[in-house]
């Protein structure tokens, strides 16, 4: 995966496109509606009520939130990932005239459907066959979920362009470079910088970060997120993962990817041009902003996040990442380079060991422990279809078990 993408893999905004089908009211999916993103999505659309309409709303397991957010936000599909929850879906929906479905495939007719704009919210590698679906209808569609880049990239790259869609990244980083990156002029581009927050365990040594605890490792320091991303901050793996996102949103190689610690997440991210003018995206950290400008995409929309007010701030500070006490950027950069498989297994070995750490079973440091012997265990391949990715995915859970101990 050395080479430059290239000018290929450019997200496709069809901005005319978009522009012509603005109309009154462009209606929203969101996949993941109870989750941090979703209901930061959610936030939105009601504030928007003329612009945004809700068609589906999905979630995981908690029935009576999602029923609670499709009965008051007026969707027309709601749907439930575990398939044994549907009864309780449906009775919960009673009377409100909303239809109720459950089950993976269920997931992937939600993304079908007929909305303008998918919101894809779901954490992990299960967000992958909906988003897909989406791409594949040539939706517009936020990318929230970042692990279906790092997992199936070249696949969800190739289907974007295929399928003629408007892939408009959510993450903070990525949506700064987005707005700041002149793609008419990609060989003009030095390199990107992602910045990072360096997450709880910015200043600790190792010896303390052996002994932290799954609440100390989601309470952020400036972001309120899931708490999968938030153990992936503090390890820096978010990091990790939003280099290979990069690789695969940006024509950039990926030695024109750096990270830069900014512990307070004002700038949020950077790119730099050949004549050494370096462009950047600044806001609060607050995730209403890069979600607002991907729904209103090309447009903007107001959004309620706190204004930035530099002067209080009255400084903003940086340093590099030390790779010592945070293996897991070495661990990306090294699958990024890698290639073929090998983000395939640095996510799911990291999706593994996160669950195992939030559940008491892994102390804080095995995570990169175990997700590096995952990567040198398990010899790749290239997979090139989805079901090449999701067998990879689902061998390197079961193998990344085995590990735990
Ligand atoms: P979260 O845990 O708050 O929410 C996840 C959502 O996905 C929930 O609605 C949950 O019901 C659903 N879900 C979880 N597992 C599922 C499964 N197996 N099948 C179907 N649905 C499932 O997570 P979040 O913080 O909102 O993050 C969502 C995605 O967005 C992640 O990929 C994350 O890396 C990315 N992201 C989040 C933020 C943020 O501020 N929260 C910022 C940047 C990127
Ligand atoms: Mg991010």
């Amino acid at each position: 995966m050395s080479a430059t993408a290239g000018i290929a893999s450019l997200p496709h905004p069809n901005r005319d496109a978009a522009i012509a089908a603005i109309g009154p009211q462009k209606s929203v999916t969101i996949l993941g509606a109870t989750g941090s993103i979703g209901l930061n999505t959610l936030d939105l659309v009601s504030r928007h009520t003329d612009r945004f309409r809700i068609d589906a709303l999905t979630a995981n397991t908690n029935v009576a939130e999602l029923a609670a957010l499709a009965r008051r936000h007026g969707a027309r599909l709601a749907v439930i990932a575990d398939p044994a929850l549907y009864g309780d879906l449906r009775d919960a929906l009673a009377g409100s005239g909303i239809d109720a479905a459950a089950g993976p495939e269920a997931l992937v007719e939600a993304a079908s459907g007929p909305s303008d704009f998918v919101m894809a919210g779901i954490v992990g590698a299960a967000g992958l066959a909906p988003t897909l679906a989406a791409i594949r209808r040539g939706a517009d569609v936020g990318l929230a979920n970042k692990e279906c880049l790092v997992c199936a990239g070249d696949i969800v790259m190739r289907d974007v362009r295929r399928f003629g869609g408007t892939l408009l990244p959510v993450d903070s980083e990525h949506n700064a470079i987005f707005q700041v990156f002149d793609r008419d002029r990609a060989q003009a581009v030095r390199r990107i910088v992602l910045t990072a927050s360096g997450g709880p365990f910015l200043d600790l040594g190792m010896e303390q970060m052996a002994h932290v605890t799954p609440s100390e490792a989601v309470a952020h320091p400036n972001w309120s997120m899931g708490a999968k991303i938030s153990v992936d901050s503090a390890t820096m793996m978010n990091k990790g993962l939003e280099m290979i996102e990069a690789w695969h949103l940006f024509p950039v190689a990926d030695h024109q990817i750096d990270v830069l610690v900014h512990p307070q997440s004002v700038i949020h991210s950077m790119v730099e041009y050949v004549d050494g003018s370096t462009l950047a995206q600044l806001g609060s950290p607050d995730m209403r902003t890069p979600i607002a400008s991907c729904l209103a995409w090309p447009e903007r929309i107001t959004a309620p996040s706190p204004r930035l007010d530099l002067a209080t701030l009255g400084q903003l500070t940086f340093q590099a990442p030390d790779p010592v006490r945070f293996p897991a950027l070495r661990l990306a950069r090294a699958a990024m380079e890698a290639g073929k498989g090998a983000p395939t297994v640095l996510n799911a070995a990291n999706e593994v060991t996160v669950a195992a750490f939030l559940a008491g079973r892994i102390g804080f440091l095995r995570i990169a422990e175990i997700v590096e012997a995952a990567l040198e265990m398990i010899d790749s391949g290239a997979p090139d279809t989805i079901e090449a990715v999701m067998a990879l995915d689902a061998e390197t859970r079961v193998r990344t078990v085995a590990l735990l101990g």
